[in-house]
């Protein structure tokens, strides 16, 4: 099988057209290239489960604040597509900023509330981005089932609601956190990172490990949680804590006594490496 690399979307269409005229069910994974282990776990999956396996590379512009690292966010296109064509994907969408919104683009996603709060109260118009971007792939590639990481725990809450009110026929599958054999979670950002901020990084999951152990021990009370991941972060050099929350996995909203589903997530600071992670427990 040849894989094609495909930056029109006409050309998107007609190959995913051929797929279904074989009787092929298609599967996309949305992503902004630099692709790791984490990515590959996605392209895995949907290799898996579907029978055409489109993957998208896009870092997309509007997803990016204007003091944000969009110019120094890394493209190793070669790589990837080479991570591609090994793990059998299909067709590649590489799409330039001016195909996906050329002179003339006006239209946006909100997803209320849930794009307001953690990281889109760290970083304003991070979703309606990221929302935006996602309808528009949905609305190239058409797939039965599109893949996303739990490592942007926020992300496939939102994206599981657009799909709701718009009503996008689409499944969404979302797949757990890829991690470095030392806990950090991966991430293209993780390059960034100098030797010493390296070895400190994985401070954000082993302050979800506490949390997860203070948990089954029968701690219930958000605050002393949140106090733990502080606490971490506090200690570790170079580190600086951006939010420590845990909230309903659903509403996203603060709770103080955990139960039912409920997502710890932090943010962190290493110099101008911003670090995210997460935990999901069922209390
Ligand atoms: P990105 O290229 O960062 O936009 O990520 C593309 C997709 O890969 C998103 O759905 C991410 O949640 C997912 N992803 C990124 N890092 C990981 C990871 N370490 N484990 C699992 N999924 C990941």
């Amino acid at each position: 099988m040849t894989m094609h690399v495909v930056s029109t979307i006409d050309v998107v269409r007609q190959a995913v057209r051929e797929a279904r005229a074989k009787k092929l069910t298609v599967g996309l994974v949305p992503t902004m290239g630099a692709l790791h282990a984490g990515h590959v776990s996605l392209i895995e999956a949907a290799r898996h489960e579907t029978g055409y396996v489109v993957v998208s590379i896009f870092v997309n512009p509007t997803q990016f604040g204007p003091q944000e690292d969009l110019e120094r966010y890394p493209r190793p296109l070669e790589n990837d597509l080479e991570n591609c064509g090994k793990h059998g994907v299909d067709l590649v969408f590489v799409p330039e900023p001016a195909t996906m919104y050329p002179e003339g683009y006006r239209t946006y996603v909100e997803v209320e509330e849930l794009q307001d709060v953690l990281e889109g109260a760290a970083r304003p118009g991070h979703f309606r981005g990221v929302a935006t971007v996602v309808l528009k792939l949905f609305n190239i590639v058409q797939p039965d089932v599109a893949y996303f990481g739990q490592k942007d725990a926020q992300q496939a809450r939102i994206i599981r609601q657009l799909v709701d009110d718009l009503n996008v026929p689409v499944r969404l599958r979302v797949c757990p956190i890829v991690r470095e054999p030392d806990g950090l979670a991966m991430s293209s950002r993780n390059q960034h990172l100098d030797p010493t901020q390296r070895e400190h990084a994985p401070a954000l999951f082993r302050g979800l490990e506490e949390v997860r152990k203070r948990v089954e021990k029968g701690e219930r009370d958000a605050r002393v949680l949140r106090e733990v991941l502080a606490a971490r972060i506090a200690a570790t050099p170079g580190a600086v804590l951006d939010y420590a929350a845990v909230v309903d996995a659903n509403t996203l909203k603060p709770i103080s006594k955990l139960t039912g589903e409920v997502l710890v997530a932090l943010a962190v600071k290493f110099g101008g490496t911003r670090l995210i992670d997460n935990l999901i427990l069922t209390v």
